[in-house]
Formats: structure tokens, C-alpha cells, sequence
């Protein structure tokens, strides 16, 4: 089902940064730890599936000696029981991990191969994990002055380590626009060549500085395909941690339908009706994407709908 869309948590965004919240809680049994590994997430086998590796504070210190806060990210509370992310140092911190666990198969896996059998509370803090994670790795250094960064104030913030400098940095999100372009009872579907055989979706891309949203489907709508849009309208969006980016959901419609593969982006483009998208998936010659996406929620509002 169309993922990440349940927020189960409150994430104290208003009092996590101060140290007398994290240090009442990050030692308590009510304290939960998912360990983290660029981009992976440390799991367990339960029956024929994998779930989130979820550890106690007692027993990460059993396995690493000691825990240090800069390697927490606070994901939130619920219930009264506070979620966060480890950050394990390196891959013989795995090797750890699968020692004190001798019993169960402890293996880091990415959220593409989790999330599918996650439940919407746990693919949602997978998410988050994932995405901090990534954010701490790719920010060690300050983009100012190209010192070492430090992470604090609950794994929100890293800052520069030069007394001169001391900048503040902010987690990341890269915004992304994706559009179901219409053509009275036809929608424009594109692949890509990296993509699987018979697999087609909408169209998609990144917006650029001084954009608004709109302007970016407008532009990536003719750069990818030559259409010129209207009816630009948002629909709804969805956070998509691979790495970091935010997938913001539009339908637009158009009078155009000579397509012209401007910008080379996509290997083909072509136009479909309900009908050819029931019949060409029912032969196992159309692949669309995965239900948990955004762009497959576009494209089943679509078949859905009988007005538009
Ligand atoms: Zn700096």
C-alpha cells in the first residue's frame, strides 16, 4: 500500500534539543534503539521475513561497551516509549551485533527489500532512519570552512568543530516533482533504460533553485516528453528515503500528443488508456510500479476515475 504515509510518533521537535530530555530518557527501558549502517538497517529473521533489529539501551552497552550520544538520532515517542536510531561506527559493529544474537540471522538490509513486509508504523521509522543516516554520512565536513562536523541536539543538527566557524547544519530533504500528464482518457507513461523490462511510470524529476513546484512539472514535463502542460494541480506527496528526497504528487493535463524525447531522460514515452493498461497487465507486457509509490498511487487515482 501507498507508503510512509502514517506519523505514529510525536517527535518532540520542540524539546528534543535540550539535553535534560535525551538524558532522562536515552539510558531508561523505556528507550528503543534501531541500529543504522549506511542506509541499512540492522534486521533479524523472524518465520520466512526480516524485521527492524530493535535493541535496549543494556543491551547495546552488553555488546559495545559503552554508547555515546553523538551516534543517536531521536526518531520520537510513543505511548510513553522513545524510538531512536544507532548509528553503528563500521561493519565489524554488525559482526558484534550477530554474536550477542547467535539464535537469529542478523542481517543489514536497505528499505527496498524491507519496507514490503514492514508494518506502516515500523516502515515509517525505517524511513526516518534511513534517511537521517544518510544525511549524518554525507555531512561530516562543513560545507563553509571544511572542518569536521559533530552531531548534536538529538542527532537535528551537526556543527562545525571550528571555533570560528561553528555553522549550524540541517538536515536535508531534495524536493522532487512527479506528474500523471492526461490527455483526455489517455495518461503518458515513460521508462527508463535502467529500468526493468515492460516497466513504465509518470513522469518525474527534481526541482532546481528559484522554481516553484509547478514551474519544475512544467519543465520537466516538455524537457522529457515536448508536452506543454496546464491544469497543473497538486495531488499529494510522499517521502522517498532513497536517498533523501521528497516526492511531490501532481496531475496535469494537456492537448498536445506528438511526444519528443527532448532531454533523452527517458527511453520511450507513450500514451495509454485504461483499457491498454488492464489488458497489457494482464499479458505481463506493462510493469507498473511498485504500490508503495507515489506514482502508482497517481496512476490507480486515475483508473479510478471515471470523470477524468
Ligand atoms: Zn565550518
Amino acid at each position: 500500500m501507498f507508503a510512509f504515509q502514517v506519523s505514529p510518533l510525536n517527535r518532540h521537535g520542540d524539546i528534543r534539543h535540550h539535553d535534560t530530555f535525551i538524558n532522562r530518557i536515552w539510558q531508561s527501558e523505556q528507550a528503543h534503539y534501531l541500529p543504522v549502517y549506511r542506509q541499512t538497517i540492522a534486521t533479524r529473521s523472524r518465520e520466512e521475513t526480516y524485521i527492524p533489529h530493535w535493541q535496549s539501551y543494556s543491551e547495546l552497552v552488553d555488546i559495545f561497551g559503552s554508547l555515546e550520544q553523538k551516534h543517536l538520532i531521536y526518531l520520537g515517542e510513543k505511548n510513553s516509549e522513545h524510538f531512536f536510531t544507532y548509528r553503528l561506527k563500521d561493519e565489524s559493529s554488525l559482526d558484534q551485533l550477530k554474536a550477542a544474537t547467535p539464535e537469529s540471522a542478523i542481517e543489514l538490509l536497505g528499505l527496498r527489500e524491507l519496507f514490503k513486509s514492514l508494518p506502516a508504523e515500523d516502515s515509517y521509522l525505517c524511513n526516518v532512519a534511513i534517511a537521517m543516516e544518510h544525511w549524518h554520512n554525507t555531512h561530516q565536513f562543513c560545507g563553509y570552512c571544511g572542518s569536521e562536523t559533530y552531531s548534536n541536539k538529538a542527532g537535528f543538527v551537526r556543527t562545525c568543530s571550528n571555533k570560528s566557524c561553528q555553522q549550524e547544519h540541517f538536515p536535508r530533504t531534495d524536493s522532487a516533482v512527479i506528474c500523471a500528464i492526461t490527455n483526455n482518457d489517455k495518461i503518458l507513461l515513460g521508462r527508463q533504460t535502467s529500468w526493468p523490462e515492460h516497466r513504465y511510470s509518470v513522469i518525474a524529476g527534481f526541482v532546481e533553485p528559484g522554481e516553484t513546484l509547478e514551474q519544475a512539472v512544467a519543465r520537466e514535463g516538455f524537457e522529457e516528453t515536448g508536452l506543454r502542460l496546464k491544469n497543473i494541480n497538486y495531488f499529494k506527496s510522499q517521502p522517498w528515503p532513497f536517498p533523501q528526497s521528497l516526492m511531490v504528487g501532481f496531475t496535469a493535463e494537456t492537448q498536445d500528443y506528438d511526444i519528443q524525447l527532448r532531454d533523452k531522460e527517458l527511453e520511450n514515452a507513450k500514451w495509454f488508456t485504461r483499457d491498454d493498461i488492464r489488458i497489457l497487465t494482464e499479458r505481463q507486457e506493462l510493469e507498473l510500479p511498485s504500490v508503495f509509490s507515489i506514482s502508482r498511487e497517481l496512476i490507480n487515482q486515475w483508473l479510478k476515475c471515471t470523470s477524468c
